[in-house]
């Protein structure tokens, strides 16, 4: 079975391809039923339906290629619950020659467009080769606009479409610009915002708020002079009380018509602003100088608060982010992660662990109760930290992860990475429209004998219960449907179930899942995705079993659940259950004679999953103790959001060899594969490091390169080059590009991650490269792995 291809169609990844009928087999698999799905994946070919999906009057699925269809009644049978629907009018002319997109057999998903809310109809992505069902429709256009925002400028937008770029209110963007950055680097941060204000879509809004030791939102409205509201940054206010402030209190409902606020102009179409806001961002300046011993008075969480409170006022409805750009940490006010005393240095791993963390407890406490402002109110926040310090990211990970929202760790506003970063985040897509998604929910409809345990990625249960919910809980639990703020095309969610015995499930009959995702385009209209996916029920010890193992999705699933894990126990503890979990799944899975530890074999689709945990367990994410709570908090975030190829690399790096002797080859990730004459290309997802062995360092300092008699060496520097870049490319965040020799400092990146193969402890002499460490190599992890494996 190759699970790549299977992934291209259906946007998911199953850790077991067939399941075992009852529960206690299931438990014995030692690793989860689970599946990573890519709610919104790029297909090559995706039919995109301009009417409303068929919904099961009884389980609320859509109708889908399983559904037994009854052509001469216009009956079809919904494969989850056996309800038999009547097809409406519009499907009048249905028939087996005739029959809609998403009952194609090929099509395991479809999009449909629903009501057309607010918009121009978009042009379709492919031709669809069936009968144009949406001119036969009867639904006909939902009301222009849902939103409840009219304020007296933008009810103006409601009704006039703004050439090409979209229909009705864009999407807001509060930018939140930390002033105590240095003046080069806010110069830099300036520069990128007004070109991102100047190529943002005329319907969307904006704000501006800047801070320090206050916080300051700007009105964009002005005609004469720069004005702002200005709020202390100390205070810890109610978003009642901020509206208040602000003075943008919704008007009274009057009969017949939407809720309105006040005219103001803290938050405006672009259309109407793009002077004004560009000459607020100029007017950014470098907050007062630090004192001597001191970080400087930030306000980060207060700032935060008043940019919610702002478009909670507002009520925008369309989809809103919250970004914020800062260089340190927050020193006052709600939400604060260090003192102003440099004497007090900032927390670590350990400050946290020994309870020697003064504010974080209360910090985290404070941004769990903004996460789930975020969540009631769809709203992102997006977190760009260019400092060369901590800024906090751990006490602000809930908010920021469960939001969907970006998060970067560089050192400056003025890297590339930044930039490069930005950029992306407001990318249009071919029709012009932002490249952004909002307000995404996803919906879980099974077969009888599946239930739902959970989720772990950025998203957060909705606790909407019904039969199929288990009451075992994984991640986020106790639901079939989650909410999330934002997810991008690469975007992965990992979903855990559980096999339902009452139900009694048939070994050889087919189950199925059907993934609903719901979600505002860029072009403001709401969209539902649907893929509905088969496969089928075994009995237990089935040789189908093992061979629909993917091995790679297991062990990016268990990574996943180690990283949940840490959050609840202190690191050699989850090594421990690792290790547990790793040696029954061992024992259960592999070819041996008990008690003789050299008998041990795994078959081809097992066997590489044992080195997916050696390399797991002694990873940044589960070892955090050379990282920063920061750094840590990122990691982890970015392993939570990512697909099985993208976390298989950031859990085992890739390494490829340069030499003269052939084409570059992958090699082993272990400290024997470093040579004098070879240059090593590694991609751990974070680092990209091009390692030149000692001798082609040296003759590049000679300077062989650029000697036309040695073509064939500046040709073999070159290729890495070429690779790396592209690897750095295509990537957001966007990797950090390392050029290292061998025997330097920045080679330690490199060093970390390989196999010690040989180390200080072992009794290799021969010029080898010796790592200094404690850890056992993989070959004594897998021996200990056999012994332990074959005792039973
Ligand atoms: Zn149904």
């Amino acid at each position: 079975m190759d699970f790549v291809e299977l992934e291209a169609i259906e946007g998911l990844r199953w850790s077991w391809n067939s399941w075992p009928v009852s529960k206690t087999e299931s438990n014995d698999l030692v690793i989860p039923l689970s599946i990573m799905q890519t709610p919104l994946m790029k297909f090559n070919d995706l039919p995109l339906l301009s009417y409303d999906p068929l919904i099961c009057s009884r389980c609320g699925s859509v109708l889908n290629p399983y559904a037994r269809v009854d052509y001469p009644s216009r009956i079809w049978v919904c494969p989850f619950c056996y309800q038999k629907n009547s097809f409406p009018r519009s499907y009048a002319e249905i028939g087996e020659n005739n029959i809609p997109a998403e009952l194609f057999p090929t099509y395991s998903t479809v999009e449909y467009q629903l009501g057309h809310q607010g918009l121009m109809t978009p042009k379709r992505v492919n031709s669809n080769p069936v009968h144009n069902w949406e001119t036969s429709n009867g639904l006909g256009l939902a009301k222009l606009n849902s939103s409840s925002f009219s304020s007296s400028s933008l009810s103006s937008l409601d009704q006039r479409g703004v050439g090409g770029r979209g229909l009705g209110i864009g999407p807001s963007f509060v930018f939140v610009v930390d002033a105590c950055s240095s003046e080069d680097e806010i110069q830099a941060l300036k520069n990128e915002l007004l070109l991102i204000v100047a190529q943002l879509p005329e319907n969307a809004l904006v704000g501006l708020i800047v801070f320090d030791a206050m916080v300051r939102v700007y009105d964009l409205g002005f005609t004469e002079c720069l004005q702002v509201v200005v709020f202390h940054g100390e205070r810890d206010l109610s978003s009642s009380q901020i509206i208040d402030h602000l003075g943008i209190h919704p008007t009274k409902q009057q009969l017949g018509k939407t809720q309105g606020v006040q005219k103001h102009g803290f938050i405006l179409p672009v259309s109407e602003c793009e002077f004004n806001i560009a000459t607020a961002i100029e007017d950014i300046r470098h907050s007062s100088p630090l004192k001597p011993g001191h970080r400087s008075p930030r306000c980060t969480g207060t700032a935060i608060l008043v940019a919610i409170a702002l478009l909670e006022g507002c009520s925008v409805r369309t989809g809103s982010r919250v970004m914020v750009f800062t260089s340190g940490p927050a020193t006052m006010g709600p939400g604060m992660v260090a003192s102003q005393d440099l004497n007090h240095s900032i927390r670590t791993h350990r400050d946290i662990n020994t309870g020697h963390a003064p504010f974080y407890w209360k910090s985290c406490e404070f941004y769990k109760q903004i996460s789930e402002k975020l969540t009631d109110l769809s709203m992102v926040l997006d977190l760009f930290a260019c400092s060369l310090d901590q800024v906090g990211v751990t006490e602000m990970r809930a908010p920021v992860e469960k939001s969907g929202g970006f998060i970067m760790l560089t050192e400056s506003f003025e890297s590339d990475q930044f930039r490069k970063c930005l950029r992306h985040i407001f990318t249009r897509d071919q029709e012009g429209f932002l490249d952004m998604c909002f307000d995404v929910t996803i919906e879980i409809v099974t077969t009888k004998g599946v239930k739902i345990c959970g989720a772990i990625g950025p998203c957060v249960s909705l606790r909407k219960k019904n039969a199929s919910v288990s009451e075992k809980e994984v991640g986020e639990g106790g639901t079939n449907t989650w909410k999330l703020g934002t997810i991008t095309d690469k975007t992965c969610i990992t979903f855990f179930f559980q096999v339902n015995e009452e139900q009694k499930p048939q070994p050889g009959t087919a189950f199925f899942i059907q993934f609903i995702t719901r979600y505002r385009h860029g072009n403001m209209g709401i969209r539902k995705r649907v893929t509905s996916a088969a496969r089928r029920w075994v009995s237990g010890g089935a040789p189908e079993i093992a061979a629909g193992f993917d091995q790679e999705t297991a062990g990016s699933i268990m990574a996943r659940l180690a990283v949940h894990e840490t959050g609840k126990n202190f690191p050699r503890e989850v090594v421990r259950w690792l290790d547990k979990e790793l040696i029954s799944f061992a024992s259960k899975f592999g070819d041996y004679i008990p008690e003789d530890p050299s008998s041990f074999r795994l078959s081809t689709n097992f066997s590489l999953y044992p080195q997916f945990m050696y390399h797991l367990r002694r990873s940044q994410f589960i070892d955090v103790f050379n990282s920063s709570p920061d750094e840590t908090a990122f990691f982890q975030m970015m392993l939570n959001r990512e697909g099985v190829v993208g976390s298989l690399i950031m859990i085992q790096p890739t390494l490829f060899q340069y030499s003269f002797d052939g084409p570059p080859i992958p090699v082993l990730l272990d400290v024997c594969s470093l040579s004098p004459d070879v240059i090593l290309l590694f991609d751990s997802y974070f680092y990209v490091v091009i390692h030149y062995g000692s001798k082609i360092a040296q003759w590049k300092k000679l300077g062989y390169d650029r000697d036309p008699n040695h073509e064939s060496f500046r040709k073999l520097l070159e290729a890495p080059e070429l690779e790396a870049e592209q690897l750095v490319g295509q990537r957001i965040p966007v990797p950090k590009l390392i050029k290292c020799e061998q025997h330097s400092s920045q080679a330690r990146f490199l060093l970390a991650k390989l196999n010690p193969s040989v180390t200080h402890k072992s009794s290799y002499v021969d010029g080898t490269e010796v790592i200094m460490t404690d850890d056992v190599s993989l070959q004594v992890f897998i021996e200990h792995l056999q012994e332990l494996a074959v005792q039973g």
